[in-house]
């Protein structure tokens, strides 16, 4: 068994995750705290396999999210923030700017009330008509429209591998946490798979797709469930089609934006993501099950919940997954010269989505403390484009927690 010793401390601060949160959180620790000693767990060979690399790289403006909401007032100043910090360190990077297309009546009133939010959460919104669609996208139709200046694109692994670099901090990869004793008077002691030990004046959970087990080995109970959800992803074999970057108007029911158009850095334009639910944490694709992770995601009351209340939108997604032909008519409402040709697969991701036991998706970023741990337990999109004040708030509490131990 492995155990806390006082007094025999490997770190100050134990991050597990190498991912963009995790990176930075060890950035802006180091960067608060200079002499601080922080060493990273990635159970990969590298940083930024999991979401942060399987993500659209889009640099989000906020305007979706709920004035006040960490989800808002992060993304807005993350998005600043990581635009300056890709040009600061030369990563690839570009504000293109993005337009919501409304493509059905019914859809008018949300694309207004997107209007308002917008504007609430100060970022500056320009209304088009049809034919101003064209303007911007001479394939792209729509009823209305709205552009949004602020929207960019970047390379987040590229941002993650500096973050790893800038922090000073120690990675180390290929050491997955499997087992953590921890004692509130003393710290935290983590076993990796691999039978090393590292002992740490306090935690801090990053992991991701894994992050509420992670919470439970510490022996906290994080009262949420991380629920896979699979994005799948097309590439326009036709890339000159789509100049920038092209949204449908969102389900406000869901905390996913809709399949949308994103010419990335690369100059590559993806078609998606869609949302189904995934037979394993890291499932990318219908092949991979992984029963122990099933069976946790079956025996949460809250999964229950959701496919019971959402079952309808389910359904269609589920179609869109597996018939091209149903993915490629959704396109066509946004982009009518697609054709079943033009898609090309690519490489899936997979949402960390917190799921309430009553079923309820965790809206907005959500981070816990424990006893000597700090967990992230909701970090879902646009948690990329707000990594550095995300990092910088968890940062905050750890070395609140490190000043009270004292
Ligand atoms: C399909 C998709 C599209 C998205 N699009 C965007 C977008 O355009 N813009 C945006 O801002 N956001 C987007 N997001 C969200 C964004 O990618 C995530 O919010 C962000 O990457 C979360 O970073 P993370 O560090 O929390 O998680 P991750 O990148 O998943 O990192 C967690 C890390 O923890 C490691 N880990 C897990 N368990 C252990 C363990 N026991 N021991 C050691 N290591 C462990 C994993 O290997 C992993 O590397 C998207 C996400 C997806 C899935």
């Amino acid at each position: 068994m492995v155990q806390v010793r006082a007094g025999a401390y490997d770190c100050d601060v134990l991050v597990v995750g190498g991912g963009i949160v995790g990176l930075s959180t060890a950035y802006a620790i180091t960067r608060a705290a200079p002499g601080k000693r922080v060493t990273v767990l990635e159970k990969e060979p590298g940083p930024a396999r999991h979401q942060t690399g399987r993500n659209s790289g889009v640099i989000h403006s906020g305007i979706y999210y709920r004035p006040g909401s960490l989800k808002a007032r992060y993304a807005v100043r993350g998005a600043a923030e990581m635009v300056k910090f890709c040009a600061e360190y030369g990563i690839a990077h570009a504000v293109t700017g993005k337009l919501i297309v409304a493509t059905e009546r019914e859809e008018l009133p949300r694309l207004h009330a997107l209007v308002q939010r917008g504007r609430e959460n100060g970022i500056p919104v320009r209304e088009l008509g049809p034919a101003q669609i064209g303007e911007y996208e001479p394939e792209v139709r729509g009823l209305a429209a709205i552009h949004v200046g602020t929207t960019g694109v970047c390379d987040f692994v590229g941002v993650t591998r500096q973050l790893a670099r800038a922090s000073g901090a120690e990675i180390r990869y290929g050491a997955r946490v499997v087992r953590v004793d921890r004692r509130p008077e003393r710290g935290v002691a983590v076993l990796t798979a691999s039978g090393d030990v590292v002992r740490a004046r306090v935690l801090v959970n990053c992991a991701g797709l894994y992050c509420d087990e992670v919470a439970r080995l510490t022996g906290d109970e994080p009262e949420v469930r991380i629920v896979p959800f699979r994005g799948e992803y097309y590439e326009l074999a036709r890339p000159e089609l789509v100049r920038g970057l092209v949204y449908p108007v969102p389900d406000p029911a869901f905390p996913f934006l809709g399949v949308h158009l994103t010419r990335g850095i690369d100059g590559g334009v993806h078609i998606g993501p869609n949302a189904v639910p995934a037979l394993a944490r890291e499932g990318y694709g219908w092949g991979v099950v992984r029963p122990r992770e099933l069976a946790g995601t079956v025996a949460w009351p809250g999964s229950w919940a959701i496919a019971r209340r959402h079952w309808r939108y389910g359904a269609g997604e589920l179609h869109r997954s597996v018939s091209k032909g149903a993915f490629l008519r959704a396109v066509r409402r946004l982009l009518p010269a697609a054709e079943a040709g033009d898609l090309v697969r690519a490489p899936a991701g997979v949402r960390a989505q917190a799921v309430l036991r009553d079923g309820t998706l965790v809206d907005d970023f959500l981070i816990r403390e424990g006893a000597r741990a700090v967990h992230v337990l909701n970090a879902p999109s646009p948690a990329a484009t707000a990594s550095l004040p995300i990092g910088r708030e968890v940062g905050r509490r750890v070395l609140e927690m490190l000043a009270a131990a004292g």
